[in-house]
């Protein structure tokens, strides 16, 4: 558990976010170039990450390591043991450690170009929206937020301050989630008729309690895995979802009291396509199949971090030997770069947001139907 004070008052941060925008420049969003590097410089954007969980320990810090356009930089965290263990392993400068309350003044340092926030999803907002105030690109973890608003407040922040906002939907950057995408824009196996989308994991005593808190994550295995399956039903029909269905299912009280344990949701494509999606904090299923008018595709596992494999008709996907987290932020860096916009911005989450919400509301309502 982490002891150190935090500042978490998300309400009063949103509510205070019309004063102390910081100025903005070209420079201070992208201080590495305004020292002189080009868009096609070979040198290495630096990357501050906030929140050294689970995520930034096992995964992000090591794909940094492999990383050709950018490099780990700085971090951001509340628990001060962390900061000489991160300081050592990664050589981090010392005045490129920052904790919650001194974060702003990351504005002033060069050496950070883009800021990853990896913290409970009740931080999400406040982070990324500090973040661009400092003048920093930013990547969010997903999902981008608690709720419709903050995505949007997040965006605007983005754009307002002449920033690049990205989420961290690594599959976008897995080469066979990639040819799954490619059949939904060209169509070479007829319409798309039927998605089924499953993301799931027996959650054990280990994990972090926020996960368990609404407050910190908004939602249970919905907010946390489902994102996957809504995802994955929007990328393989290539179309926004119209109307959804959902239904609950819980088997443990106690330990799910306050979050969803297992959801089934149905949504309605405007093709008429449909897709059937569960997500659970308490069974095991990780899977994609799609139904085409002329074949089928399948992947499984289908979010895992490697491994993702399956078939597109009768061409077999092999396993790639790629780093998801490492082209994750290599992408992102090389977007700054050259100032294109990344495969998976900001406008990527509200989507998800949005069928999110009306998820929800279905549930309130027994399982309307609800239109997004
Ligand atoms: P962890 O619980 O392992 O880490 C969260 C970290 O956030 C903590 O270690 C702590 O870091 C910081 N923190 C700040 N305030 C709090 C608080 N009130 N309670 C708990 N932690 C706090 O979570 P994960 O790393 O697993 O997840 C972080 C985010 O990353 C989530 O949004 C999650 O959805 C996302 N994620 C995405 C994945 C993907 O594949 N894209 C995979 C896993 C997670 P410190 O001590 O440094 O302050």
């Amino acid at each position: 558990m982490n002891t150190a004070p935090r500042n978490v008052d998300r309400r009063s941060f949103v509510k205070g976010l019309s004063t102390g925008i910081a100025a903005f420049s070209a420079a201070s969003a992208f201080p590495s170039l305004a020292r002189g590097a080009s868009a096609s410089s070979p040198k290495k954007l630096g990357i501050a990450l906030v929140g050294l969980g689970n995520y930034s320990t096992k995964q992000l810090a090591p794909a940094l390591e492999e990383a050709t356009d950018c490099y780990l930089a700085g971090v951001v965290t509340g628990t001060k043991s962390k900061e000489a263990v991160w300081r050592e392993k990664y050589g981090i400068k010392r005045s490129n450690i920052y904790n919650y309350e001194n974060y702003d003044s990351i504005a002033s340092n060069p050496d950070i170009d883009i800021v990853y926030v990896v913290l409970p999803n009740s931080m999400h907002a406040e982070y990324s929206i500090r973040a661009a105030n400092a003048g920093k690109h930013v990547i969010c973890e997903k999902p981008m937020a608690m709720n419709v608003a903050e995505c949007e407040a997040m965006i605007a922040a983005c754009k307002k301050n002449n920033v690049q906002l990205s989420i961290g939907y690594r599959l976008h950057f897995d080469p066979n989630t990639r040819e799954i995408m490619k059949v939904a824009k060209e169509k070479p196996y007829g319409d798309i008729q039927y998605v089924q989308s499953e993301a799931s994991f027996i959650m054990g005593n280990n994990l972090d309690a926020w996960r368990l808190d609404r407050e910190l994550a908004g939602g249970g295995a919905v907010m946390d895995m489902g994102v996957y399956c809504i995802q994955a039903a929007r990328y393989a029909t290539g179309e926004e979802p119209i109307a959804i269905r959902s239904q609950e299912f819980k088997t443990d009280w106690n330990k799910f009291k306050n979050v969803d344990e297992t959801v089934t949701f149905q949504m309605e494509f405007p093709s008429g396509a449909y897709s059937n999606s569960t997500t659970s904090y308490n069974i095991r299923s990780n899977r994609l199949y799609v139904s085409y008018s002329k074949g089928l595709a399948q992947l499984e596992p289908a979010t895992k971090y490697g491994g993702i494999k399956g078939s597109i008709q009768d061409r077999i996907l092999d396993p790639q030997p790629i780093n998801q987290q490492r082209r994750q932020m290599d992408g992102f860096a090389r977007s700054v770069k050259t100032g294109t916009p990344s495969i998976v911005p900001g406008e990527e989450g509200l989507a998800d947001m949005k069928v999110i919400e009306a998820l929800y509301k279905s549930l309130q309502q027994g399982g309307k139907r609800v239109v997004i």
